[in-house]
């Protein structure tokens, strides 16, 4: 040993190696581990998650209750979260419980922008059933308004799978038909991740949703093509990163429930 650190360059080439041995781990594990990742297995100085109070299940008869961390967009009485895609107040028919589209007042939107959320929505078709098709119980939920998650009476009735209820509206048609008879309150629960751009307006991640249908499975994370609509597949054009969520008014008086969001942090690309 003493004749291998006998010269200087010897003993610099192994000052040298050492510090690259206990720099280097440390940096790769800073820039390619990233921040999330700076706890060690079962750290106890992890922040705790919030304590929140979670939702009750709905029932037939019951809306249940949003958890105790979420945005209600509705209160069971008015719709004093909503406007009128048209401009003024949301000029929709306000029940015992519930609110419903009025044909013809045209699509409503939450006054308060939403984009990455958990998003909880019970809706009802029309009993009894009127018309078929597209024709009948048809409304929509419109994330960021601009991508339609179809609302529509599609149980024992027939559409393109593409426009069926839980479709993403002519991108997606849904893993399987959940949906409960006409006049039964059935469940969105909706995960949604909007697109994001670069500065110069280029798309860097498009929308990704996954719907939940009545307790199943029916969008698994799929990759939204751009904003839906009726024979045709706009491109992704700049937007904000959030945007009001927007309902359908399609001529059918339709119900809805119990609305609740909770806001997604962001999250790496
Ligand atoms: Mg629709």
């Amino acid at each position: 040993m003493h004749k291998v650190f006998s010269s200087f360059r010897a003993r610099r080439a192994f000052l040298a190696a050492t510090v690259c041995l206990l720099l280097i781990p440390g940096m790769l594990w800073v820039t390619h581990a990233g921040a999330a990742q700076k706890y060690v297995e079962h750290d106890r100085t992890y922040p705790q998650p919030p304590v929140i109070t979670p939702a009750t299940c709905s029932t037939q008869d019951n809306a249940g209750n949003p958890p105790s961390d979420a945005i209600v967009l509705f209160n069971g009485h008015d719709l004093s979260n909503w406007e009128s895609l048209k401009g003024g107040p949301a000029d929709w028919t306000v029940g015992d419980g519930y609110f419903a589209t009025k044909p013809g007042a045209g699509d409503i939107r939450t006054k308060q922008a939403f984009g990455d959320m958990q998003l909880h929505v019970e809706w009802a078709t029309p009993n009894p059933p009127h018309g078929e098709d597209q024709d009948r119980g048809n409304s929509g939920v419109f994330l960021m308004g601009l991508y339609e998650i179809q609302v529509l009476d599609s149980y024992h009735s027939v559409t393109y799978p593409d426009g069926q209820a839980s479709a993403v509206y002519g991108q997606y048609p849904p893993q399987v038909n959940a949906c409960r008879a006409p006049g039964e309150w059935q469940t969105y629960d909706i995960i949604f991740h909007g697109p994001r751009f670069s500065d110069e307006g280029t798309l860097i991640r498009r929308a990704h949703v996954t719907v939940i249908q009545n307790g199943v499975l029916t969008q698994d994370d799929v990759a939204i093509m751009g904003p839906t609509g009726h024979h045709i597949r706009p491109q992704y054009t700049p937007t904000p990163d959030k945007l009001p969520l927007a309902l359908q008014d399609h001529n059918h008086p339709v119900r809805y429930r119990n609305l609740w969001v909770r806001e997604i942090p962001e999250r790496p690309m």
